[in-house]
């Protein structure tokens, strides 16, 4: 990752938008400029990016041998336990009037910059890196698709396993072993949803077991060298009751038409858009109870958000989600999600997982 490079991208962003320092926490803005993943500790990590200084990384003494040095990017600074960071931090921004503070820094740190700073104005500092972060270069598309490719290689072996008789706890122990296995740094979430519980689309996964003609909703994902993965396939026990097949099938078309829609200079809602007209062919619309997709990289989800609103066009290197799904209180639920880059040659899925509904064991 050429680091120095997404530094003189961000410091020109601040330039156009007013902003004098970034303020990047513990979190995705700091990986990204740095390459550093700290650990999300209550002690204060930041990097402070001034418009016209050289980035310094204020790290707590302890945590510095974490920190991969880049001297060429940053500076590092360390402070005692019986130290102010805050202090430390303020005293780096007092000419600052406009000061970018990334959106996942704890309230606590933001309020006591605001008294430390009295006359300065907060922003969230993904006014300034989302639409960077949002485009991927190669090096990102590559490590993304590593990562698809190890959920999908966990998606496709289910096909072959015995779930009937399991219980969704079960199951989820088994997806988290799977992808750790299979080369990622840690399960973000698994969820595991069977028969009814399907139709609530984040359930959380319960001791019930899997029956005969069951659907069997696996949407799970984690973060591999930084960047995250996640997919979503259905399964059915033993055989597939045709309500089940006929909103299935409406589903998938819903998704292929959609993924096809998803073009270079195609606005974010229309995608959306695409999804819910072909499901109103089958009546079932209405069922789709969330938005589309969500961007993915260093975050499970962030920009550019698929969604009815979002008239943001999709340029080359935008990757997300496109997961439609349809709920049936009481019933089912079915959703299908595969993460694709928008590229100027047309959208290109990163999953390549069978797609269709499963009949397992
Ligand atoms: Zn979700
Ligand atoms: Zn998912
Ligand atoms: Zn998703």
């Amino acid at each position: 990752m050429n680091y120095l490079e997404r530094v003189g991208r961000t410091r020109q962003r601040m330039e156009t938008l007013g902003v004098d320092v970034l303020l990047a926490t513990c979190g995705p803005d700091l990986t990204y400029l740095t390459g550093y993943e700290a650990i999300p500790l209550e002690r204060l990590t930041a990097l402070v990016l001034g418009r016209g200084d050289d980035p310094v990384l204020v790290v707590p003494r302890l945590e510095e041998a974490r920190v991969e040095q880049r001297p060429d990017v940053f500076t590092v600074e360390t402070w005692n336990e019986d130290e102010d960071p805050v202090e430390r931090v303020a005293a780096r921004m007092r000419s600052a009037q406009v000061v970018a503070v990334a959106d996942h820094a704890p309230a606590r740190l933001l309020l006591a910059l605001q008294g430390a700073l009295p006359r300065a104005r907060f922003i969230p500092a993904s006014l300034v890196t989302s639409p960077l972060r949002a485009t991927k270069d190669e090096a990102e598309v590559s490590l993304l698709q590593a990562a698809a490719t190890a959920v999908d290689v966990i998606a496709e072996g289910l096909r072959a396993r015995r779930l009937a008789g399991r219980t969704e706890r079960e199951i989820q122990r088994l997806l988290v072993e799977l992808m750790l296995d299979a080369g990622h740094d840690r399960a973000n979430f698994a969820i595991v949803a069977t028969g009814p519980n399907s139709a609530s689309p984040h359930h959380e996964s319960s001791d019930r077991r899997v029956n005969t003609g069951d659907v069997v909703l696996c949407d799970f994902g984690g973060t591999m060298h930084s960047y995250c993965s996640d997919i979503t396939r259905m399964f059915v026990v033993d055989a597939v009751k045709p309500e089940v097949q006929d909103a299935y099938d409406a589903l998938s078309l819903a998704q292929e038409t959609a993924f096809s829609s998803a073009t270079v200079g195609t606005p974010c809602q229309e995608v959306d858009a695409t999804a819910r007209d072909v499901l109103a062919r089958s009546d079932v619309a209405d069922r789709f109870i969330h938005r589309i997709g969500h961007g993915i990289g260093l975050e499970a989800h962030e920009d550019p958000y698929l969604v009815v609103g979002n008239e943001t066009r999709l340029a080359p290197g935008h990757s997300f989600s496109i997961e439609p799904g349809v709920y049936f209180p009481g019933r089912f639920g079915l959703r299908i999600e595969d993460i694709v880059v928008a590229d100027v040659t047309g959208p290109q899925r990163l999953n390549s997982a069978p797609r269709d509904l499963a009949v397992v064991e």
